[in-house]
């Protein structure tokens, strides 16, 4: 898989998943900046088949990265908790510091 981005963003999204090692797998795609007025990452967990995260463009790497870490995590924890309301929970919050580590450490 190669992004838009280049090697630096590739790198941390095989690091997130050889720590998650997600099944089926989480589709990553960056996508022009005005798809994303006001946020600069998104995500959608579907059925069983079909998990991606969109990242916006023209951002920075050390931003695209920040991004792409903060979805994977809502992704996985969507995941794990289909029934979840808070978007930005404490269970997110633990699924993120895994992602953290993962990428940064
Ligand atoms: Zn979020």
């Amino acid at each position: 898989m190669s992004s838009n981005y280049g090697h630096q963003f590739d790198l941390a999204i095989w690091h997130l998943n050889h720590e998650f090692k997600p099944d089926p797998p989480i589709h990553i795609y960056t996508v022009p900046l005005p798809v994303l007025t006001k946020y600069h990452g998104s995500c959608t967990v579907g059925d069983a088949t079909l998990s991606r995260v969109r990242i916006a463009r023209g951002m920075s790497i050390e931003r695209a990265v920040d991004c792409l870490v903060h979805e994977y995590a809502h992704v996985i924890h969507l995941r794990e908790n289909p029934t979840a309301r808070i978007e930005h929970s404490d269970a997110w919050g633990v699924i993120y510091s895994r992602c953290y580590r993962a990428v940064f450490d």
